[in-house]
């Protein structure tokens, strides 16, 4: 079983590139060079050296003794919430930038939802000083105002996406567009594992510094590489394709997906697409999508603006339909109560996405002599607003 991209662009099933003819050109620009760029040395070098000295890679891998303690194994985090900028979403952003350069672009468009992925991108352009336009939508701008601003000062330009429900799809439909019509001096940033091939399996290539980062650490600190389970959060899916992708074939490796519950599955309020998505295309790939009878996109809900989305990248909906990962999911309240928990017992208080795969843990039957590796994909700043309006602590 191959849970890699084929040559065509597909995970068993799912993938592709599902895009409208004007934007080929730029696609197959990018599909026919990304391998050979990011495999050449130089670039190796110079993507190793901004993770280490700007992102402030390797993020540790902690021994959460108190944690382990409640839950009865012997539980380690994988510190993506020391990353540079609070989150793994820069570790996509170096590697695009650095990609966009040597296909010798000066403009950067991106797409963001709650804000982070511009924020990471604005972090790149400033860095790079080049020239960067971010879309969101405007009811979002309204709702992210920090992460507006935060770009702002980074000097990059944030339009609002005036269409539909002003939210993150109508902000990808204006980035979509922007690309048709600046082909050649511009690069699109997506900031997760989806989009048109090759996107995903460029973004998980970026993000499996991470998984690399576990297997040495682990073998350092226990003398094996091989955790028993690894867990991670699931939007898109970059953290968690990140932190599965060194162990992908390792089967006897447990992988655990945990999606957004919201409200409850059952409630109609909720992103959690591998119980309740269909076989869909969405942002340029086929993969599962939370959809209507008709074929309409549900709007997702989820009290996590990163865990917002109706579906998840086409390498995850391959691995969940093979059974490699196995998919969970935490509602809201569940989450919150395990930022809360770990913020108490460990002294960090995750982002509210990192939360929901603390969640899990009481869903699970652990042995004693098991180890497991949380991927804490973000701190808990930005969500500082999210946990007052909570309120039980
Ligand atoms: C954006 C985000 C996520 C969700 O995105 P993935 O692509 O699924 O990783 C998870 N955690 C944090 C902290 C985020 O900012």
């Amino acid at each position: 079983m191959s849970y890699t991209v084929n040559e065509k662009g597909y995970y068993g099933q799912f993938g592709g590139a599902y895009i409208p003819e004007m934007l080929f050109p730029n696609i197959e620009e990018l599909r026919l060079n990304y391998l050979e760029i990011i495999q050449e040395a130089g670039f190796k070098i110079e993507f190793d050296k901004l993770l280490k000295d700007f992102v402030g890679r390797p993020t540790p891998l902690y021994f959460a003794k108190r944690l382990s303690e409640r839950y009865n194994a012997k539980i380690y985090l994988k510190r993506e919430d020391l990353c540079h900028t609070g989150a793994h979403k820069i570790n996509n952003t170096i590697g695009q930038i650095l990609l966009a350069q040597r296909l010798g672009k000066q403009k950067i468009i991106a797409e963001t939802g709650a804000g982070q992925h511009g924020v990471a991108t604005a972090t790149v352009c400033a860095l790079m000083g080049m020239e960067c336009i971010v879309y969101m939508g405007k009811h979002d701008m309204e709702r992210q105002k920090p992460n507006v601003e935060r770009m702002r000062i980074l000097g990059t330009k944030v339009v609002p996406a005036l269409s539909g429900s002003m939210t993150l799809k109508d902000a990808t439909n204006e980035a979509m567009r922007h690309w048709i019509n600046h082909p050649t001096d511009t690069h699109y940033i997506i900031g997760s594992v989806v989009g048109p091939h090759p996107y995903p399996d460029m973004v998980a290539r970026f993000q499996s510094v991470i998984s690399e980062e576990i297997r040495h650490q682990l073998n350092v600190e226990v003398g094996n590489p091989f955790p028993d389970y690894v867990i991670a959060c699931v939007g898109g899916g970059s953290n968690a394709a990140g932190a599965f992708y060194h162990f992908l074939n390792d089967e006897h490796v447990q992988l655990i997906g945990v999606e957004a519950g919201g409200k409850g599955v059952d409630t109609g309020e909720s992103a959690a697409t591998t119980m309740l998505g269909k076989v869909g295309i969405l942002h340029g790939s086929k993969s599962l999508l939370m959809q209507t009878v008709d074929g309409q996109v549900v709007e997702p809900y989820s009290i996590s603006a990163g865990l917002d989305y109706p579906g998840i990248g086409p390498m995850h909906a391959h691995l969940f339909e093979t059974g490699r990962v196995q998919f969970l999911n935490a509602t809201d309240d569940e989450a919150m109560n395990a930022g809360i928990e770990l913020s108490r017992t460990e002294g960090i208080i995750p982002a509210i996405e990192t939360a929901h795969a603390i969640a899990v843990l009481s869903k699970i039957d652990f042995a004693p002599d098991d180890v497991v590796v949380i991927n804490l994909s973000g701190r808990g700043d930005k969500d500082l607003e999210t946990y007052i309006r909570w309120g039980k602590y």
